[in-house]
């Protein structure tokens, strides 16, 4: 029988709340989303916003603990927007777009990312995962179609065909066993869905070891990015520092190579690595308290394929990434958006399985080109050869004198994916990227304008000979809109234009001239080709 930790876990931030164990009943849902992370929950959210009920999982009963993510991209906010809880992470969290790099004791590079004035959200927010998966949690609650049930741990997948899946569950009450049409695969990194159908990651794992220390303490200090180089209390290594809400601020400091992880978080080891660098940041002997340390080592690794049978992987379960460069979480807000509406789709009868593929094909695609950046900025934080630390030394020391080589040190972090070679794409501009969230007036952004999980037709006046397409795929059951806006000169959109939005905000077609036969066929090809209505 599967026992859950009934005892609180312990924050001096966060109050975990221990929830009861759920019923260890069955249900008739469709889905079955196995995890209760930050990617399960919002999966579970923009399914229910497509009409599909599902039953989520939760091993545990409460929320994730220590140190997990801590950073959402502006692209992650507008996903949250979708989820409906991007107004609370707005007001809890920490905006900021500055990050600066020091050499050796000296400021070599500042990076300044864009945040244009008329955007909504700002380029990153600080909120711990624990706060926003509360967040979620709360919305969730308030949706009779999903059922969130706690301490139900998935312990075996029986059954995975072309006419569903049956897995067994594990409760405090005992097991039971569960079909479902659909399972989502959201049980983060050691993915025992993965372990049942018999998957491995591909990639690379990198030897650097950091050790990852959230603090309380009262800093005077701008919310911005911090990366030191070589400083002088840790000789050849690196060490991160990230602000908090709730005055915590995280510090992430490399071992030298060899140290046993063991002693790295050895009181008196921790407390005067983290002294030394709060007095090289000129705070020496401010106090501080312990909320949290681990010992973390990056890996960059993705499953060559999502969809197995009627097995969906996102998030960690799909994907590990390194947490220099914030891409775990927001690589898989992406996944769930993506997968959410193809699903609701393809369990609504609108689409055929073979949609799903493309869920596959573009999310994979996303994850290869994102192991890729981070493989490169874990070998400039931890070069895992002496060539390659010499290169980066070589880099270090040059931007001492000479500003060009400055911007090396700003290293990608996670960014939207521009689906760019979509098989579901028609028109004829470039499609796959999301659409930008302009401000379009006091408190209006466009993606506020966009019904939310809809297919959605943009043009620049009424367009009256188009209206019969979009009301007969409604009747066939699809949720789909018009929107007339003025025309956009900063985005491309000009008089005449039209485009087509996908459910998950990205562009399926553009066109400067569209009529209501092109229309259809680009409806139909978006779901993967059903015949046009
Ligand atoms: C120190 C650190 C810092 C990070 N910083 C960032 C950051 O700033 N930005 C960012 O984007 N990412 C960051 N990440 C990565 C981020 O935390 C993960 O990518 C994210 O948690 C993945 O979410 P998930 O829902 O896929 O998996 P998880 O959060 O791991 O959730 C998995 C869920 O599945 C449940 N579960 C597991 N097994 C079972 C089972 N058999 N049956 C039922 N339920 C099960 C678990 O209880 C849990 O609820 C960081 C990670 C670490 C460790």
């Amino acid at each position: 029988m599967h026992q859950p930790d009934t005892q609180p876990r312990q924050s001096i931030y966060f109050d975990y709340r221990v929830r009861p164990a759920s019923p260890a009943t069955p249900t008739d849902a469709p889905v079955v989303i196995v995890g209760g992370g930050p990617i399960g929950l919002t999966t579970a959210l923009l399914l229910a916003q497509q009409g599909v009920r599902c039953r989520l999982l939760n091993a545990e009963l409460q929320v994730s603990e220590g140190s997990r993510a801590i950073v959402f991209t502006r692209r992650s906010m507008e996903i949250l927007q979708q989820a409906g809880v991007a107004a609370e992470v707005v007001a809890r969290g920490l905006a900021w777009r500055h990050g600066n790099s020091f050499y050796r004791g000296q400021r070599v590079f500042r990076m300044e990312a864009p945040f244009p004035e008329d955007d909504r959200f700002a380029p990153m927010t600080n909120l711990q995962q624990q706060v926003l998966e509360e967040l979620l949690i709360a919305r969730i609650e308030a949706d009779p179609r999903i059922e969130l049930c706690w301490g139900h741990k998935l312990v075996a997948l029986h059954r995975n065909d072309d006419d569903g899946a049956e897995i067994e569950v594990d409760t405090p009450a005992g097991p039971y066993r569960q079909r479902a049409a659909w399972v989502v695969a959201a049980d983060g990194a050691r993915s025992m869905l993965r372990q049942c159908c018999g998957l491995k990651l591909e990639g690379a794992a990198y030897e650097g070891r950091f050790v990852i220390a959230d603090i309380r303490i009262d800093l005077p200090l701008p919310t911005e990015r911090l990366a030191f180089f070589d400083p002088d209390w840790n000789r050849g290594n690196t060490v991160l520092m990230h602000r908090e809400p709730q005055g915590i601020w995280r510090i992430d400091y490399q071992l030298p190579p060899g140290e046993d992880p063991a002693d790295a978080l050895a009181p008196a080891a921790l407390k005067a690595r983290i002294d030394a660098q709060l007095a090289m940041i000129g705070h020496a002997g401010q106090p501080w308290t312990l909320d949290w340390c681990s010992v973390y080592s990056a890996r960059a690794l993705t499953l060559p394929r999502y969809v197995h049978r009627r097995v969906c992987f996102v998030g960690d379960a799909a994907h590990l990434l390194p947490i220099f460069g914030v891409r775990g979480a927001n690589t898989g807000f992406q996944d769930a958006q993506n997968l959410a509406w193809k699903l609701a789709m393809v369990v609504r009868g609108l689409a055929g399985p073979a949609l799903l593929a493309s869920y596959s094909h573009e999310r994979v695609a996303a994850a290869r080109e994102i192991v890729d950046e981070a493989g490169r900025s874990t070998r400039f934080m931890t070069p895992p050869t002496r060539g390659f630390r010499l290169l980066r030394d070589a880099v270090l020391s040059l931007s001492l004198r000479h500003d060009f080589v400055r911007p090396l040190y700003h290293w990608r972090t996670s960014r939207p994916h521009d689906y760019r070679d979509s098989p579901l794409h028609s028109g004829t501009g470039p499609a796959g990227d999301p659409l930008p969230n302009l401000k379009l007036g006091d408190d209006a952004h466009l993606l506020d304008q966009v019904a939310a999980g809809a297919v959605v037709l943009l043009t620049t006046a009424p367009r009256p000979d188009l209206a019969p397409v979009l009301q007969r795929w409604q009747a066939r059951g699809l949720h789909c809109a018009a929107l007339v806006l003025p025309a956009l000169q900063r985005l491309g959109l000009a008089e005449g234009h039209a485009w087509l939005l996908r459910p998950d905000q990205h562009l399926a077609a553009r066109w400067t001239a569209v009529d209501a036969d092109t229309l259809n066929l680009a409806i139909a090809a978006l779901l993967g080709g059903p015949s046009p209505c």
